[in-house]
């Protein structure tokens, strides 16, 4: 039985995973805030090859932070829908946006990122470990 299941908003997208979720987070950046039209997104790390996606999915890059690492940003092609981002910095790990999950109960953010660009009206829980930017991976 499939532990993690969900897809985007008009379910052309949908993914499976037998996996354990590596890590959950709260990601600050400004990019997930422009592609969420959000203050913040919510990502689950995953095994690349552990998870496997029905359906047309569309690619934007971004040149990420200052380290140059592109990020790549998977959304569906139909509706629009943030799927998952794979960054060039972790190769072989994806971050799926938990907002896709069919199934939101169990989520438990563990760390907070690029806590530098939050917008200041958002609390940031302090009992979390927190990180200007990116984790040390
Ligand atoms: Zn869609
Ligand atoms: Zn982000």
């Amino acid at each position: 039985m499939s532990k993690l299941k969900g897809g985007c908003m008009c379910g052309n997208v949908k993914y499976t995973s037998d996996s354990e979720p590596a890590m959950t987070a709260i990601c600050h950046c400004v990019d997930c805030q422009k592609q969420s039209g959000s203050a913040l997104s919510i990502v689950v790390a995953l095994p690349e090859d552990q998870i496997s996606f029905t359906g047309e999915l569309k690619l934007f890059v971004t040149s990420g932070d200052e380290s140059g690492k592109k990020i790549n940003r998977y959304f569906c092609a139909n509706c629009g829908s943030p799927l998952y981002s794979a960054p060039d910095v972790m190769p072989g790990s994806i971050f799926l946006k938990a907002g896709t999950l069919d199934d939101t109960s169990w989520l438990k953010p563990e760390m907070e990122i690029w806590c530098a660009s939050a917008q200041p009206w958002v609390s940031i829980d302090e009992s979390l470990p927190m990180f200007p930017g990116n984790p040390p991976f």
